[in-house]
């Protein structure tokens, strides 16, 4: 399929669950996630329409942003290694995987200005995720508030591959609570405004339950 047609598929159904919330179409941001595509897919999609994109991996970011540059707004979602932060900080936009103290001390050292970050927060509490625990997210914060170039943004999370849609509501009921509560708290480097939750399989849901920033790949560019 046509990423354009993917598209419209996807904005459809982004319309659909927005109706049902009481939420407008346009506090979504999508990200189309192109660590699968190639160049000339992920062109397609720019083509298309699709404003933001992201990627989990240095290399396969570096690539794709060479070609494309500043025409899209630029999402890091994957874990990012310390050593590997001086490579990208100043070119992407936003970092959804800030995960440790170790890395934002290193994005201060690294970034020449401001870095737009989500935490991870692994709501599940699954071994194989990452991400801090719920519970640690707040005293994170307090922890990270030396490091001026860091800047809060928003939470993030990956719900469970599970086909039980409750049990994935919860986990996106979660994150927006402890958004609302930190938020609530109006920490100067922490305004924590947006939700990067929802996936190709659950974004309807995620979006339902408060999601700013969705992150598709499959429906979007997959074939
Ligand atoms: C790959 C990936 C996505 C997109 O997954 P799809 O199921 O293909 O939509 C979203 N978020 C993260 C962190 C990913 O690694």
């Amino acid at each position: 399929m046509e990423v354009a047609a993917n598209l419209a598929v996807i904005q459809d159904k982004i319309g659909q669950a927005c109706t049902k919330s009481g939420r407008r179409p346009d506090e979504i941001n999508v990200i189309g996630v192109t660590k699968y595509a190639t160049i000339e897919r992920t062109e397609e999609a720019v083509e298309a329409g699709v404003k933001n994109l992201g990627e989990n991996r240095n290399e396969g970011f570096l690539e794709k942003y060479q070609n494309i540059g500043d025409k899209v707004t630029w999402h890091f979602i994957g874990t990012l290694q310390s050593r590997k932060v001086k490579d990208i900080i100043d070119k992407i936009d936003m970092l959804h995987s800030l995960d440790r103290v170790s890395l934002a001390k290193e994005i201060n050292k690294r970034a020449s200005s401001s870095v737009n970050c989500f935490i991870q927060v692994n709501v599940s509490g699954e071994a194989s995720k990452h991400g801090l625990r719920a519970e640690e997210v707040i005293p994170f914060i307090e922890e990270i508030e030396r490091y001026e170039k860091v800047h809060v943004v928003g939470l993030m999370t990956m719900a469970p591959h599970i086909e039980d849609k409750e049990e994935i509501r919860k986990v996106f009921q979660n994150l927006t609570s402890l958004r609302d509560r930190i938020k609530a708290k109006q920490i100067h480097h922490a305004p924590c405004e947006f939700l990067s939750m929802g996936m190709s399989n659950d974004y309807e849901i995620a979006i339902e339950e408060g999601a700013t920033h969705i992150r598709i790949g499959s429906q979007l560019v997959g074939d």
